[in-house]
């Protein structure tokens, strides 16, 4: 396997400007397995200059079927490098084999579903009356700057890139610190697939450094970007310097889950749905469930069903078979995480399963053991900010509209959920809840063809479907005179 990876810029491999490498470390081991280029002010420059190139160039002659055509061909390529990219995910992002490739699908969806798109994007005719002709151009952005959090890389790579390149834009992507070298991977895919040179830059790099310079440039018009409240702000500072449109800001999230099944008999999907939120991506999503609102009658049932699956899942390296969940991304993280485990034992919340660092894993690797606190309230931090790793917080509610303004009263509002057989409880409560995206009875639709995003802190603009396509484009309109005199 390669262990040396480079930047892509104006279709070249080549070493950051002033050749500094820095490792990649696997969360598992806490060992460098490869290393890669890092990129500087000089180079971010550099990618934006062939950014703005390629659109007058050969990119800019292709037809929007040929466009789209290109996108099905790479998610083809994804498909048939499945294991590839799967196995150097694992091993950067510590994600089990089945989480990596689930994810490695994703990414050739979404480029699948823009693909299509990208022939069908039409502008439009305005009667304004006899003798005069209004038409309605819809045209690309120019060049979009995509900049990207590390926990599910390959899927938001392809959500923004996707559509920015099926509406004709042209994309420069600055990864993660901690998750780069599939991003490049994925990017060398494009490139055999044919993608003209700076059609698509990838630049790993100090994220402050280089999103600064990105955001502020004022050859940049579009920039979509996903991570953190904090450098959400920061970014939306920058882009006030030119006005630059943002099409998309996708922040975090702490959503909630309304249990209000009919009886004790209806408890599996949940207990299976708050299992899952730990389990999957070790915690580590924007939409993960990690409040849980349970009507006080299936309370103590819930949590009777709850803990022993808790237990029984496998924290462990993803070179492991059957393993559930794998370590956290990072040190960092994973000390952030354990802090947010200590404060809820501080704040008096009562530990059903886990709380610590789970046994028979070593003493190397980022792993956390599957947390739920229980008797918790909307004032305790670990209920109110967003903790990110296997950890959820439940709390017994004596009506559907408690558990209703419990869930709205969070400054996030991405995603949620409700438990329940009554078809009027799931249409009304959905309508209640201050989000950008429900789901009734299970956790699915987070994109794809649908629209995902938040209100509130967790964002704004949305990723996947049609309407996602139309913000990665800008309107012109054409007036003209018919006939003289
Ligand atoms: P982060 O904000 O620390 O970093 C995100 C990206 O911003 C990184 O590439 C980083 O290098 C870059 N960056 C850092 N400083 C910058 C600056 N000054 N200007 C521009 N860019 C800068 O977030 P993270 O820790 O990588 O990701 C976790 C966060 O992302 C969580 O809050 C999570 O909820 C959120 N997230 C949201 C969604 C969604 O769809 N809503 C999806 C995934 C992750």
């Amino acid at each position: 396997m390669n262990t040396s990876y480079q930047l892509f810029i104006d279709g070249v491999w080549r070493e950051g400007s002033d050749g500094k490498r820095v490792p990649v470390i696997n969360p598992a081991t806490e060992e460098a397995f490869a290393e890669v280029s890092w990129g500087t002010v000089d180079d971010a420059n550099l990618a934006v200059e062939s950014s703005q190139k390629a659109l007058s160039g050969q990119w800019g002659t292709w037809s929007p079927t040929r466009r789209g055509r290109f996108l099905l061909s790479v998610a083809a390529a994804i498909r048939r490098n499945t294991a590839e990219l799967s196995a150097l995910f694992s091993k950067e992002h510590g994600k089990p084999p089945h989480q990596a490739s689930s994810e490695v699908e994703d990414a050739a969806r979404y480029l699948e579903y823009f693909g299509g798109w990208a022939n069908k994007l039409t502008g439009m005719t305005i009667d304004l009356g006899q003798g005069q002709l209004d038409y309605v151009l819809r045209e690309p952005l120019g060049v979009t700057v995509h900049i990207a959090p590390w926990n599910y890389p390959l899927d938001i790579f392809c959500r923004s890139v996707g559509p920015a390149l099926a509406a004709g834009n042209t994309c420069v992507v600055k990864p993660s610190r901690e998750i780069s070298v599939v991003t490049l991977a994925l990017a060398r895919l494009f490139q055999e697939e044919g993608i003209p040179a700076g059609v698509l830059n990838v630049i790993p790099g100090p994220g402050t450094v280089l999103g600064k310079v990105l955001t502020e440039d004022p050859r940049v018009r579009g920039i979509i970007f996903t991570g953190s409240v904090a450098t959400g702000r920061t970014v939306l500072q920058s882009a006030a310097l030119n006005i630059t449109p943002v099409v998309s800001m996708e922040l975090g999230g702490k959503a909630p889950s309304l249990v209000f099944v009919k009886d004790e008999s209806e408890l599996d999907g949940p207990v299976g749905g708050a299992v899952g939120a730990m389990a999957w991506n070790a915690g580590q999503s924007c939409g993960q469930r990690a409040r849980w609102y349970v009507r006080r009658d299936l309370y103590e049932p819930f949590l009777e069903r709850l803990a022993p699956r808790v237990r029984n899942l496998k924290p462990g390296p993803a070179t492991q078979p059957g393993v559930d969940l794998g370590p956290l991304v990072s040190k960092k993280h994973y000390d952030n995480v354990m802090n947010y485990i200590r404060l809820g034992i501080e704040e008096g919340a009562r530990l059903i399963a886990g709380g610590g660092r789970p046994e028979g894993v070593g003493e190397k690797g980022y792993f956390v053991a599957p947390t739920v606190f229980a008797d918790c309230h909307n004032g305790m931090r670990i209920v109110r900010e967003e903790i990110f790793g296997p950890v959820i917080t439940v709390i017994p509610v004596d009506s559907i509209d408690e558990a209703v303004a419990l869930a709205n009263d969070n400054s996030f509002g991405l995603s949620s959920e409700i438990w329940t057989s009554d078809l009027t409880t799931a249409h009304l409560v959905a309508s209640k809840l201050d989000v950008g995206h429900v789901t009734i009875n299970g956790s699915a639709a987070f994109g794809f063809e649908v629209p995902f995003g938040g209100v509130k802190l967790s964002g704004l603009g949305r990723e996947g479907g049609p309407e996602a396509i139309l913000a990665y484009t800008r309107l012109k309109n054409v007036w003209v005179k018919l006939g003289h005199g």
